[in-house]
Protein backbone atom coordinates (compact mmCIF):
# COMPACT_ATOMS: atom_id res chain seq x y z
CA UNK A 1 0.00 0.00 0.00
CA UNK A 2 1.22 3.31 -0.84
CA UNK A 3 2.63 5.63 2.07
CA UNK A 4 -0.21 8.31 3.40
CA UNK A 5 0.44 12.00 3.75
CA UNK A 6 -0.85 14.86 5.56
CA UNK A 7 -0.20 18.57 4.86
CA UNK A 8 -1.28 21.37 7.05
CA UNK A 9 -1.01 24.69 5.66
CA UNK A 10 0.26 28.02 8.11
CA UNK A 11 2.20 24.95 10.52
CA UNK A 12 5.60 26.69 11.33
CA UNK A 13 3.76 28.00 14.69
CA UNK A 14 0.40 28.33 16.28
CA UNK A 15 -2.30 26.09 15.98
CA UNK A 16 -1.22 24.47 12.78
CA UNK A 17 1.89 23.45 13.95
CA UNK A 18 0.33 22.18 17.06
CA UNK A 19 -1.50 20.13 14.05
CA UNK A 20 1.22 18.43 13.18
CA UNK A 21 2.25 17.14 16.60
CA UNK A 22 -0.80 15.78 16.78
CA UNK A 23 -0.76 13.72 13.54
CA UNK A 24 3.25 13.09 13.79
CA UNK A 25 1.79 11.20 16.95
CA UNK A 26 -1.35 9.60 15.40
CA UNK A 27 -0.98 9.05 11.97
CA UNK A 28 0.39 6.59 10.25
CA UNK A 29 2.32 7.94 7.27
CA UNK A 30 4.05 11.41 6.26
CA UNK A 31 3.20 14.61 8.14
CA UNK A 32 4.06 17.89 6.16
CA UNK A 33 4.81 21.07 7.56
CA UNK A 34 4.27 23.61 5.43
CA UNK A 35 4.83 27.57 5.69
CA UNK A 36 5.65 30.40 3.10
CA UNK A 37 9.09 31.29 4.90
CA UNK A 38 11.53 27.93 3.97
CA UNK A 39 13.98 29.32 6.98
CA UNK A 40 10.72 29.42 9.53
CA UNK A 41 9.45 26.31 8.28
CA UNK A 42 12.83 24.71 9.06
CA UNK A 43 12.98 25.40 12.33
CA UNK A 44 9.88 24.41 12.79
CA UNK A 45 11.11 20.68 11.78
CA UNK A 46 13.67 21.41 14.36
CA UNK A 47 11.49 22.23 17.32
CA UNK A 48 9.50 19.12 16.14
CA UNK A 49 12.91 16.94 16.25
CA UNK A 50 14.02 17.79 19.22
CA UNK A 51 10.75 16.13 20.80
CA UNK A 52 11.63 13.04 18.88
CA UNK A 53 8.97 13.83 16.36
CA UNK A 54 9.80 13.54 12.23
CA UNK A 55 7.60 15.58 10.37
CA UNK A 56 8.23 16.77 6.66
CA UNK A 57 8.49 20.18 5.01
CA UNK A 58 7.55 22.00 1.94
CA UNK A 59 7.32 25.33 0.75
CA UNK A 60 3.90 26.48 0.76
CA UNK A 61 2.36 30.37 0.30
CA UNK A 62 -0.91 30.29 -0.24
CA UNK A 63 -0.94 33.44 -1.64
CA UNK A 64 1.49 32.87 -4.45
CA UNK A 65 -0.41 30.57 -6.67
CA UNK A 66 2.77 29.14 -8.24
CA UNK A 67 4.16 28.19 -4.60
CA UNK A 68 0.47 26.30 -4.90
CA UNK A 69 0.95 24.59 -7.94
CA UNK A 70 4.09 23.96 -7.37
CA UNK A 71 3.05 22.31 -3.94
CA UNK A 72 0.35 20.50 -5.57
CA UNK A 73 2.61 18.64 -8.33
CA UNK A 74 4.86 18.18 -5.60
CA UNK A 75 1.94 15.72 -3.38
CA UNK A 76 1.02 14.31 -7.07
CA UNK A 77 4.66 13.27 -7.84
CA UNK A 78 4.98 12.01 -4.64
CA UNK A 79 1.98 10.16 -3.15
CA UNK A 80 -0.30 10.58 -6.26
CA UNK A 81 -2.35 12.52 -4.15
CA UNK A 82 -3.15 13.64 -0.52
CA UNK A 83 -4.94 12.10 2.14
CA UNK A 84 -5.52 14.68 5.00
CA UNK A 85 -5.43 18.33 3.79
CA UNK A 86 -5.74 20.99 6.79
CA UNK A 87 -6.80 24.54 5.18
CA UNK A 88 -5.11 26.30 8.83
CA UNK A 89 -3.13 29.49 7.25
CA UNK A 90 -4.48 32.61 8.26
CA UNK A 91 -3.97 36.01 9.23
CA UNK A 92 -6.05 38.89 11.52
CA UNK A 93 -5.36 42.18 12.60
CA UNK A 94 -5.04 42.89 16.62
CA UNK A 95 -8.13 45.56 17.39
CA UNK A 96 -5.90 48.65 18.15
CA UNK A 97 -4.08 48.43 14.70
CA UNK A 98 -4.83 51.92 12.94
CA UNK A 99 -4.84 50.42 9.43
CA UNK A 100 -8.09 51.49 7.31
CA UNK A 101 -10.74 48.80 7.62
CA UNK A 102 -10.66 48.75 3.35
CA UNK A 103 -6.76 47.20 3.46
CA UNK A 104 -7.38 45.46 6.22
CA UNK A 105 -10.07 43.82 4.64
CA UNK A 106 -8.04 43.08 1.79
CA UNK A 107 -5.04 41.76 3.53
CA UNK A 108 -7.81 39.30 5.72
CA UNK A 109 -10.39 38.22 2.58
CA UNK A 110 -6.83 37.71 0.41
CA UNK A 111 -5.24 35.06 2.73
CA UNK A 112 -8.50 33.56 4.99
CA UNK A 113 -10.57 33.30 1.83
CA UNK A 114 -8.79 33.28 -1.57
CA UNK A 115 -5.71 32.11 -0.56
CA UNK A 116 -7.62 29.23 1.21
CA UNK A 117 -10.24 28.50 -2.20
CA UNK A 118 -6.94 29.06 -4.30
CA UNK A 119 -5.63 25.65 -2.01
CA UNK A 120 -9.15 23.55 -2.35
CA UNK A 121 -9.05 24.44 -6.20
CA UNK A 122 -5.47 22.90 -6.89
CA UNK A 123 -6.13 19.99 -3.96
CA UNK A 124 -9.49 19.01 -3.94
CA UNK A 125 -9.33 17.38 -7.34
CA UNK A 126 -6.23 14.57 -5.86
CA UNK A 127 -7.53 14.21 -2.86
CA UNK A 128 -7.89 10.38 -2.13
CA UNK A 129 -10.41 8.40 -1.66
CA UNK A 130 -11.02 8.12 2.09
CA UNK A 131 -9.26 11.55 2.67
CA UNK A 132 -10.26 14.18 4.85
CA UNK A 133 -10.21 18.25 4.09
CA UNK A 134 -10.10 20.73 7.33
CA UNK A 135 -10.91 24.09 6.54
CA UNK A 136 -9.53 26.29 9.75
CA UNK A 137 -12.67 29.03 10.25
CA UNK A 138 -13.87 30.75 13.92
CA UNK A 139 -16.70 30.85 16.31
CA UNK A 140 -16.63 34.62 14.94
CA UNK A 141 -18.34 33.40 11.47
CA UNK A 142 -21.08 32.58 13.37
CA UNK A 143 -21.10 35.91 15.57
CA UNK A 144 -20.70 37.77 11.66
CA UNK A 145 -23.75 35.71 10.42
CA UNK A 146 -25.99 36.61 12.67
CA UNK A 147 -24.49 40.43 12.14
CA UNK A 148 -25.33 39.74 8.60
CA UNK A 149 -28.38 41.42 7.02
CA UNK A 150 -31.29 38.57 6.77
CA UNK A 151 -30.60 38.43 2.71
CA UNK A 152 -26.85 37.48 3.19
CA UNK A 153 -27.75 35.55 6.00
CA UNK A 154 -30.55 33.66 3.89
CA UNK A 155 -27.89 33.24 0.92
CA UNK A 156 -25.01 32.23 3.46
CA UNK A 157 -27.34 29.09 5.06
CA UNK A 158 -28.52 28.20 1.69
CA UNK A 159 -28.28 24.87 0.09
CA UNK A 160 -27.89 25.94 -3.56
CA UNK A 161 -25.36 28.72 -3.17
CA UNK A 162 -22.31 27.49 -5.66
CA UNK A 163 -19.03 28.61 -5.45
CA UNK A 164 -19.03 31.09 -8.05
CA UNK A 165 -21.96 33.34 -5.79
CA UNK A 166 -19.98 32.95 -2.61
CA UNK A 167 -16.87 34.33 -4.30
CA UNK A 168 -18.99 37.24 -5.72
CA UNK A 169 -20.67 37.88 -1.98
CA UNK A 170 -16.69 38.12 -0.66
CA UNK A 171 -15.74 40.42 -3.85
CA UNK A 172 -18.90 42.36 -2.94
CA UNK A 173 -17.69 43.11 0.89
CA UNK A 174 -14.42 43.95 -0.42
CA UNK A 175 -16.10 46.57 -3.00
CA UNK A 176 -18.39 47.76 -0.19
CA UNK A 177 -15.34 47.79 2.83
CA UNK A 178 -13.28 50.04 0.46
CA UNK A 179 -15.69 52.60 0.13
CA UNK A 180 -16.92 52.48 3.80
CA UNK A 181 -20.30 50.91 2.62
CA UNK A 182 -20.07 47.99 4.49
CA UNK A 183 -22.12 48.30 7.10
CA UNK A 184 -25.18 50.05 5.30
CA UNK A 185 -24.94 47.40 2.44
CA UNK A 186 -26.31 44.41 4.92
CA UNK A 187 -21.88 43.50 6.13
CA UNK A 188 -21.43 43.23 9.99
CA UNK A 189 -18.15 45.65 11.00
CA UNK A 190 -15.34 42.77 11.01
CA UNK A 191 -13.53 41.83 7.92
CA UNK A 192 -11.93 38.59 9.63
CA UNK A 193 -15.85 37.60 10.16
CA UNK A 194 -16.78 37.80 6.75
CA UNK A 195 -13.88 35.84 5.59
CA UNK A 196 -14.63 33.44 8.35
CA UNK A 197 -18.13 33.06 6.99
CA UNK A 198 -16.40 32.51 3.17
CA UNK A 199 -14.26 29.72 5.04
CA UNK A 200 -17.54 27.70 6.47
CA UNK A 201 -19.50 28.04 3.71
CA UNK A 202 -16.71 27.29 1.21
CA UNK A 203 -16.64 23.93 3.60
CA UNK A 204 -19.97 23.60 2.71
CA UNK A 205 -20.15 24.03 -0.81
CA UNK A 206 -16.94 21.68 -1.08
CA UNK A 207 -18.53 18.99 0.98
CA UNK A 208 -22.27 18.81 -1.13
CA UNK A 209 -19.54 18.76 -4.35
CA UNK A 210 -17.42 15.75 -3.47
CA UNK A 211 -20.94 14.00 -2.61
CA UNK A 212 -22.56 14.33 -5.56
CA UNK A 213 -19.31 14.02 -8.17
CA UNK A 214 -17.31 11.20 -6.05
CA UNK A 215 -20.22 9.47 -4.16
CA UNK A 216 -18.10 6.37 -3.68
CA UNK A 217 -14.99 7.97 -2.27
CA UNK A 218 -16.15 8.96 1.31
CA UNK A 219 -14.03 12.13 1.40
CA UNK A 220 -14.72 14.48 4.17
CA UNK A 221 -14.59 18.22 4.52
CA UNK A 222 -15.48 20.28 7.44
CA UNK A 223 -14.98 23.73 8.72
CA UNK A 224 -13.98 24.09 12.66
CA UNK A 225 -12.99 26.60 15.07
CA UNK A 226 -9.53 25.61 17.26
CA UNK A 227 -11.28 27.21 20.09
CA UNK A 228 -9.53 30.87 21.79
CA UNK A 229 -5.50 29.72 21.47
CA UNK A 230 -2.69 31.42 23.03
CA UNK A 231 -1.26 32.32 19.78
CA UNK A 232 0.80 35.20 17.81
CA UNK A 233 -2.99 35.99 15.80
CA UNK A 234 -5.27 35.92 19.31
CA UNK A 235 -3.96 36.96 22.79
CA UNK A 236 -1.29 35.99 25.50
CA UNK A 237 -4.84 35.59 27.91
CA UNK A 238 -6.91 33.27 25.67
CA UNK A 239 -7.83 29.85 27.64
CA UNK A 240 -6.33 27.33 25.00
CA UNK A 241 -2.81 26.54 24.20
CA UNK A 242 -2.47 25.32 20.52
CA UNK A 243 -1.93 21.56 21.86
CA UNK A 244 -5.64 22.10 22.76
CA UNK A 245 -6.50 24.02 19.70
CA UNK A 246 -5.60 21.47 17.35
CA UNK A 247 -8.07 18.73 19.20
CA UNK A 248 -10.83 19.04 17.26
CA UNK A 249 -9.13 19.89 13.66
CA UNK A 250 -7.32 16.65 14.17
CA UNK A 251 -10.54 14.71 15.30
CA UNK A 252 -12.14 15.67 11.76
CA UNK A 253 -8.56 14.61 9.90
CA UNK A 254 -8.80 11.51 12.02
CA UNK A 255 -12.69 10.49 11.40
CA UNK A 256 -12.15 6.47 11.09
CA UNK A 257 -12.64 4.86 7.52
CA UNK A 258 -15.97 4.59 6.29
CA UNK A 259 -17.08 7.59 8.14
CA UNK A 260 -20.09 8.98 6.46
CA UNK A 261 -20.49 12.06 8.90
CA UNK A 262 -19.72 14.99 9.73
CA UNK A 263 -20.02 16.03 6.24
CA UNK A 264 -20.04 19.87 5.21
CA UNK A 265 -20.89 20.80 8.57
CA UNK A 266 -18.87 23.35 11.17
CA UNK A 267 -17.69 22.44 14.62
CA UNK A 268 -16.44 23.39 17.61
CA UNK A 269 -15.28 21.06 20.67
CA UNK A 270 -15.71 17.92 18.30
CA UNK A 271 -19.65 18.86 18.01
CA UNK A 272 -21.43 19.76 15.28
CA UNK A 273 -22.67 23.78 15.23
CA UNK A 274 -25.80 25.28 14.28
CA UNK A 275 -25.18 27.21 10.92
P1 LIG B 1 -0.60 32.20 14.06
O1 LIG B 1 -0.45 33.63 13.70
O2 LIG B 1 0.14 31.67 15.24
O3 LIG B 1 -0.26 31.28 12.81
C1 LIG B 1 -0.72 31.59 11.54
C2 LIG B 1 0.05 30.74 10.56
O4 LIG B 1 -0.45 31.00 9.24
C3 LIG B 1 1.56 31.08 10.54
O5 LIG B 1 2.29 29.89 10.34
C4 LIG B 1 1.66 31.99 9.33
O6 LIG B 1 2.97 32.00 8.75
C5 LIG B 1 0.68 31.29 8.41
N1 LIG B 1 0.32 32.08 7.26
C6 LIG B 1 -0.20 33.33 7.20
N2 LIG B 1 -0.32 33.71 5.92
C7 LIG B 1 0.12 32.68 5.15
C8 LIG B 1 0.24 32.47 3.77
N3 LIG B 1 -0.11 33.40 2.88
N4 LIG B 1 0.71 31.27 3.35
C9 LIG B 1 1.06 30.32 4.21
N5 LIG B 1 1.01 30.48 5.53
C10 LIG B 1 0.53 31.65 6.00
O7 LIG B 1 -2.18 31.99 14.23
P2 LIG B 1 -3.05 30.76 14.78
O8 LIG B 1 -2.24 29.54 14.94
O9 LIG B 1 -3.84 31.28 15.90
O10 LIG B 1 -4.08 30.59 13.56
C11 LIG B 1 -4.24 29.40 12.82
C12 LIG B 1 -5.65 29.40 12.24
O11 LIG B 1 -6.61 29.33 13.30
C13 LIG B 1 -6.00 30.65 11.44
O12 LIG B 1 -6.76 30.28 10.32
C14 LIG B 1 -6.85 31.45 12.41
O13 LIG B 1 -7.69 32.34 11.75
C15 LIG B 1 -7.58 30.34 13.12
N6 LIG B 1 -8.18 30.68 14.40
C16 LIG B 1 -7.38 31.01 15.47
C17 LIG B 1 -7.95 31.29 16.69
C18 LIG B 1 -7.14 31.63 17.89
O14 LIG B 1 -7.72 31.89 18.96
N7 LIG B 1 -5.80 31.61 17.82
C19 LIG B 1 -9.42 31.24 16.89
C20 LIG B 1 -10.15 30.86 15.71
C21 LIG B 1 -9.53 30.59 14.52
P3 LIG B 1 4.08 33.13 9.12
O15 LIG B 1 4.77 32.65 10.38
O16 LIG B 1 4.95 33.10 7.92
O17 LIG B 1 3.35 34.42 9.32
Amino acid sequence: MSTKVAVVTGSNKGIGLAIVRALCKQFDGDVYITARDVGRGEEAVKTLNSEGLKPKFHQLDINDLNSIKTAAAFFKGKYDGVDILINNAGTAFKASDPTPFGVQAEVILTTNFFGTRDMSTHFLPMIRAGGRVVNISSMLSVTGLKQCSPELQQRFRSEDITEDELVGLMRRFLDDAKKGEHKQHGWPDMAYSVSKIGVTVLSMIHARRLSKERPNDGILVNACCPGWVRTDLAAPGAPKSPDEGAITPVYLALLPPGAKEPQGKYLSDKEVQPW
